[in-house]
């Protein structure tokens, strides 16, 4: 059973760490957030489940070379939404994954909506590859400068397939199995500060593993080899400085070692009461142009779950995004939804920040300095005072 810290609210300026008992278990964390945002079906007749699971009921069936947008996983499944706009699971191994599409008409128009009544916003010309975000209906959402745009499915090929899992779903075992008592931290800032009252979880992405399983350092930078856990946790620590001195309780999930898995992390802010979590990443794609912010988050209309805080949710993702896009100035990748362990576990509203790609060589040498990640805090924080309502 989880236990409670009491009384840590009425303490103000004094940064103690806790022990916290939660009931967790282990897992093993895996490879790099590399995942794919559009997937092909590699088989006629494929079953389309309402959950991941075989024994799950079939809510659909698919067929070979049908393409649909990437919307979260479980394991080996992948879910999608399907036309009808009904979200299912496909297991992985019928399925291709892509991250990225290649122009074959000699000059293509991108709008911004899929439908040849998008206002036109640009043009792609024959070789160009663009990142592929997401597939509805005939039409690619792409990465176009520092914005998102849709192109027809008529002028483009797919690019090469990429992994369907991520670190961020390849969860093996389920929670609740084993327990573990595991070191969180907690401090409470200036108690006259705007945020006062405020208890905000933050969750560094990745980092080492406590209990002398392996390390989970996610992505490494593509030139300089920096690793994805370091930059998250000095990003993490100086967003936690900004949120204590206006006023917030600013609980970690860790500083730099746990044995948490995903749902331990996300149990953190149910077992303290946070008003708001937040997972702090760096992305990494196969391309080496794909680059910018996103923001993702998990609340859908459909989950009684997540009733009346759909719009908190998506409100705080869109003013971290466009905060992020304002004050660090990288390509504005949008709001995500995706079915992330640790934003779908919470019980507030959460979200994970991709802060920009460890892939891309001119983001992974801003990510490499502390400058620029004192930007990205920043500008997080400012997203966060907006939600607050008290910028
Ligand atoms: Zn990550």
């Amino acid at each position: 059973m989880r236990g409670k810290s009491e009384n840590f609210m009425k303490k103000s300026k004094i940064k103690f760490t806790i022990l916290i008992m939660l009931c967790l278990m282990l897992t093993l964390s895996s490879a790099a957030p590399l995942w794919a945002r559009v997937v092909t079906v590699e088989k006629d007749q494929v079953n389309v489940r309402q959950s991941a699971s075989t024994k799950s009921e079939i809510i659909g069936k698919v067929n070979k070379n049908m393409l649909f947008g990437w919307y979260g996983a479980e394991e080996n499944w992948t879910q999608i939404k399907l036309d009808n706009g009904k979200l299912g699971y496909i297991r992985n191994d019928l399925l291709q994954g892509y991250d990225e599409v290649t122009v074959t008409g000699s000059t293509v128009r991108i709008r911004k909506s899929p439908s040849l009544e998008g206002e036109i916003m640009g043009q792609a010309g024959r070789g160009e590859s663009l990142a592929a975000l997401d597939y509805q209906q005939g039409w690619f959402k792409v990465q176009y400068g520092q914005d998102t745009g849709w192109i027809s499915g008529d002028y483009v090929k797919l690019g090469t397939a990429v992994v369907l899992t991520s670190s961020q779903t390849a969860e093996q075992e389920s929670p609740g199995q084993a327990h573990n008592m595991d070191s969180v931290t907690v401090s409470t800032g200036n108690p006259g500060g705007i945020l006062s009252g405020k208890i905000i979880t933050l969750d560094p992405g990745h980092g080492v593993r406590s209990d002398g399983g392996p390390v989970d350092p996610g992505a490494k930078g593509v030139n300089l080899g920096i690793w994805e856990k370091d930059v998250n946790l000095d990003v993490a620590f100086k967003l936690k400085a900004i949120l204590e001195e206006m006023g917030a309780t600013v609980w970690m999930t860790h500083t730099g070692a746990t044995s948490l898995n995903l749902y331990g992390r996300a149990a953190v802010a149910n077992d303290n009461g946070s008003h708001i979590f937040v997972s702090i990443h760096a992305n990494a794609s196969t391309s080496p142009q794909h680059s910018g912010h996103s923001v993702y988050y998990y609340a859908p209309a459909s989950n009684p779950r997540f009733s009346g805080r759909r719009e908190l949710t998506k409100a705080l993702a869109q003013f971290v995004q466009d905060s992020l896009v304002n004050i660090c100035g990288r390509a504005n990748l949008g709001i995500i939804e995706s079915n992330f362990v640790v934003v779908r576990e919470t019980n507030c509203p959460s979200i994970l920040v991709e802060t920009a790609f460890l892939s891309n060589a001119e983001e992974e040498q801003l990510l490499a300095q502390g400058e620029f990640r004192q930007k990205l805090a920043t500008a997080v924080a400012q997203g966060i005072k907006k939600y607050f309502g008290v910028e």
